[in-house]
């Protein structure tokens, strides 16, 4: 079979920094594997707000960069040291470069082997639950124990990684307070599992955390927004609370003095995904998680859009402009 896979292919990526208008969506090297990878062709992969900061620069990366961080296919070649894996297995995993046909994965890699008989609807679901389901049930053990009660702040509740925070919070028996920019999307936090929900376009979010916290403020917060919100999530923290800093939507938080945290000796992390499956033990613990909650359905990731690869562009354009709910996904 390996004689008979592409030396090019359509991938979306970058060369230099910038706005959408730097992406491209053009020919570029099918990647070589090594003994202890796989290619995958791709079938389905989930558009994430990371990629925005990969284009912009925030998070460097080598260039050219191809974007894209979890995806669902048919693994079409197979290094001599993998084990576990073979040609025409369906798989669903987390690495960069997934916004490609054909995409390189470590057998390292967080993966997980699906069924034969799993349809492209499946395909999709995978694709696009990853990254979201997998943040919030490590975010929601590892960053912070969630315990019975507790109350927890919730921004961009009714983007995908808010839907997948409403239902492990909900879950854990936390009272979510959930916080967007529009009714329709406080709505959609509600149905996943939201009590309490803030309109960030018409009120106070801090005035109305202690008005629902008897004045003592949540928890945890889980903090996507960034720069905008620092201030806010801050004076929201109860005494002991724990700040969950874990995405830049409106910028990166602006540096500031550690004594800021001392008067209500609150604690802050600052995590990422990846860095609560770097072992196997890690990977294994929640992927049999994550995959128990997507097929009994009680964790479960609404699809936005379906979009084909050639108009990624628009599918983050929309996604940077706030336009979305739930979980884009592109076609491969
Ligand atoms: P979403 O579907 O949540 O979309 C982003 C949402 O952020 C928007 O819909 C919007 O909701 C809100 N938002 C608030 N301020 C802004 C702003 N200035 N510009 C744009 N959006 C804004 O995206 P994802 O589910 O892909 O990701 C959500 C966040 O979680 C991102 O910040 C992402 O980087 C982060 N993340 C971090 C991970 C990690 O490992 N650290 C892993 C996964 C996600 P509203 O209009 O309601 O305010």
């Amino acid at each position: 079979a390996a004689g008979a896979l592409p030396s090019v292919q359509k991938a979306v990526f970058f060369t230099e920094n910038g706005g959408l208008d730097v992406l491209k969506y053009e020919d570029f090297p099918v990647p070589k594997i090594g003994d202890n990878d796989v290619l995958v062709k791709n079938r389905f992969a989930g558009v994430n707000f990371i990629e925005s900061y990969f284009r912009e620069g925030i998070y460097p990366t080598e260039k050219p960069y191809v974007l894209g961080s979890e995806a669902s296919g048919v693994v079409a070649a197979v290094g001599k040291n993998v084990k576990g894996l073979e040609v025409n297995d369906k798989i669903a995993y987390l690495t960069r470069g997934a916004l490609a046909q054909y995409t390189k994965v470590a057998d390292t890699s967080p993966l997980v082997k699906l069924p034969a008989s799993s349809t492209d609807e499946q395909l999709k679901q995978y694709a696009a639950s990853l990254v979201s389901l997998l943040t919030a049930l490590t975010f929601t053990k590892e960053s912070y124990s969630i315990q019975k009660g507790d109350f927890a702040l919730l921004y961009a509740a009714a983007g995908s990684a808010g839907i997948a925070f409403n239902q492990t919070l909900k879950k854990a028996g936390a009272r979510v307070i959930a916080v967007a920019s529009t009714d329709e999307k406080l709505k959609i936090a509600q149905k996943y599992g939201a009590e309490f929900l803030i309109n960030s376009s018409k009120e106070d979010i801090l005035k109305r955390v202690l008005e629902i916290t008897n004045g003592e403020g949540v928890s945890v917060a889980y903090d996507s927004v960034g720069k905008d919100t620092f201030e806010t999530t801050l004076a929201a923290l109860k005494r002991k609370g724990t700040f969950v800093s874990y995405g830049n939507a409106s910028g990166p938080v602006v540096p500031f003095a550690l004594s800021r945290l001392t008067p209500k000796n609150v604690k802050l992390l600052r995590p990422s995904l990846f860095g609560y499956l770097g072992s196997k033990e890690e990977r294994d613990y929640y992927f049999q998680e994550f995959v128990t909650g997507l097929e009994s359905n009680s964790l479960k990731i609404p699809i936005n859009k379906t979009y084909p690869l050639s108009e990624y562009k628009q599918a983050t354009s929309e996604l940077e402009a706030r336009k979305t709910t739930g979980k884009s996904v592109v076609e491969i």
